[in-house]
């Protein structure tokens, strides 16, 4: 299998998975690079997968299903345009003969799915939207801190070698942040060089992985004294209350230049 993110907009990536002759695309905000790439490497498309309903990840998704015909999978509690299977937690979608199991991480979205599948060539491979970014996470539009503290806490304890498929190249922004949280923490600060590198060279810095997210993403590390200790020192919370110290950082990032 062949995983590549295609770029569209400023800074999203619209996930290809194929076999060499089926292919299936995650949130096709733009049919352009999708259906362009699909000609070009003459790829038979078998499914869409969609995360969530905001217009960058299905604005493409009606003219790539027309020219297409490829079955589309989506949140059931979200308005997306049909016609659509719709999904929600314990469901789990077949396509390029693996299987997805469909996880709810309402937060960024009332609504929002991720997909996972447990083993594509030797690793689990999860698709999570604007849910997860690599040391960052989505803003909180619909949900509640306490809802994407549950959506994290669900994607971090994933398998550690599981790729982690983000919908936007977040990371050096977020990794700026994640220093300013964490100054001590030296794999982040390795982590950091290395994106730099990358994206320096015009690479994605994606797909990222659970295990490197655990050590490095402030969200996913909330409950761990020197960032408890750092969003007591932004607003007060206490370090006993888990939802009120991420509630913290997340108001952090927002306000965070
Ligand atoms: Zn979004
Ligand atoms: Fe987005």
């Amino acid at each position: 299998m062949k995983l590549l993110p295609l770029p569209a907009f400023q800074d999203n990536y619209l996930w290809l998975l194929h076999d060499g002759h089926r292919a299936l695309v995650v949130d096709p905000g733009d049919a352009k690079p999708v259906l362009g790439f699909l000609r070009q490497a003459n790829l038979q498309l078998e499914a869409i997968l969609v995360t969530h309903h905001h217009m960058d990840h299905i604005g493409g998704l009606d003219e790539v299903r027309e020219a297409t015909g490829a079955a589309v999978y989506g949140p059931a509690h979200e308005t997306i345009p049909g016609p659509l299977t719709r999904l929600q937690q314990g469901d789990s979608v077949e396509a390029l003969g693996l299987r997805f199991q469909v996880l709810d991480v309402p937060g960024h979205t009332a609504g929002h799915i991720a997909f996972f599948a447990p083993d594509v060539d030797g690793a689990p491979l999860l698709f999570c939207g604007d849910t997860l970014f690599s040391g960052g996470c989505g803003r909180l539009f619909e949900g509640t801190p306490a809802q994407m503290l549950a959506s994290l806490d669900a994607l971090a304890a994933l398998p550690g070698d599981s790729r982690v498929c983000c919908t936007h190249e977040y990371t050096l922004s977020n990794l700026k942040f994640a220093r300013a949280v964490e100054p001590g923490n030296a794999e982040l600060a390795a982590y950091q060089q290395r994106c730099e590198q990358l994206r320096a060279q015009g690479q994605p810095t994606l797909p990222s992985n659970i295990a490197l997210e655990r050590a490095i993403n402030p969200f996913l590390r909330t409950r761990l004294p020197a960032v408890a200790q750092a969003a007591h020192a932004f607003n007060g919370a206490s370090t006993q209350d888990e939802v009120a110290g991420f509630a913290a950082i997340r108001q952090w990032k927002n306000e965070f230049r």
